[in-house]
């Protein structure tokens, strides 16, 4: 089978998963985005994705999103940052990124800002919240109570859009729960922010529950490109 063919399978699969946990939920398949997570796969395969109509894709590291948009540039996708950010890179990632789901801390909307506008450009901007218990070790992510300053930080900067929320499921606990939670932090900031309406939440692993908890976009990776390198 060619590689071409793989991904199609495989995104047909996910589109059959995505449309059966939105009727079980009673949700519209329109309300939820896709954004295909390339991280460690090559160009190469971001163009067959693009030829198979995928729009949106994920990355989670600089230098190598960095690169890849460089090369895919032609194919006019809306790249998406969603992966830790240092805050002297942040300028460096708006100049190519159309959206950073990871903004988690307040030290990078100036860079982040900065970039954008040296591109000329608005950047959708996610506030990461944590979902993890308070004081657990390598937690990335915003704490729930610091998400409404660093949202009126970004919704504040000229060059940037505060779109909504984006976690990630903590490691060793359901995923449901703590979508409810993520649920509940981005009702609040859409109290103060009525137009920050994505909750981008769900991988390959649970997209399910995201689904349930009314995630308005998915960032799926292993289930569309097969497993990665285990190095990661
Ligand atoms: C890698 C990654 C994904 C995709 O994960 P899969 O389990 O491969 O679907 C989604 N979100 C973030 C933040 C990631 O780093």
């Amino acid at each position: 089978m060619s590689r071409r063919d793989e991904l199609a399978g495989n995104l047909d699969a996910v589109r059959v998963r995505i449309e059966a946990a939105c009727a079980a939920a009673g949700r519209d398949p329109g309300e939820v985005g896709l954004v295909v997570v390339t991280k460690y796969f090559p160009p190469s395969d971001v163009r067959l994705l693009a030829d198979l109509g995928v729009r949106d894709v994920g990355e989670n590291k600089h230098q190598e999103a960095q690169a890849k948009a460089a090369d895919c540039a032609d194919l006019s996708l809306v790249w998406h940052f969603i992966g830790g950010l240092q805050s002297n890179k942040a300028a460096a990632v708006a100049a190519y990124a159309d959206v950073v789901e990871s903004v988690d801390r307040p030290k990078l909307v100036s860079g982040l800002n900065r970039g954008a506008g040296e591109r000329d450009a608005v950047l959708d901007c996610l506030v990461q919240v944590s979902l993890d218990p308070p004081g657990a070790s390598g937690r990335s992510g915003a704490d729930p109570s610091d998400v409404p300053g660093l949202a009126d930080a970004i919704a504040a900067a000229e060059h940037l859009r505060l779109a909504g929320v984006m976690a990630v499921a903590p490691l060793g606990e359901p995923a449901r729960p703590a979508f409810e939670r993520l649920a509940q932090v981005a009702e609040r900031l859409r109290a103060d922010h009525p137009e920050a309406a994505t909750v981008s939440a769900g991988m390959s692993g649970d997209l399910e529950e995201a689904i349930a908890c009314g995630a308005t976009r998915l960032r799926i990776g292993s289930s569309v490109l097969g497993p990665r390198p285990s190095i990661q």
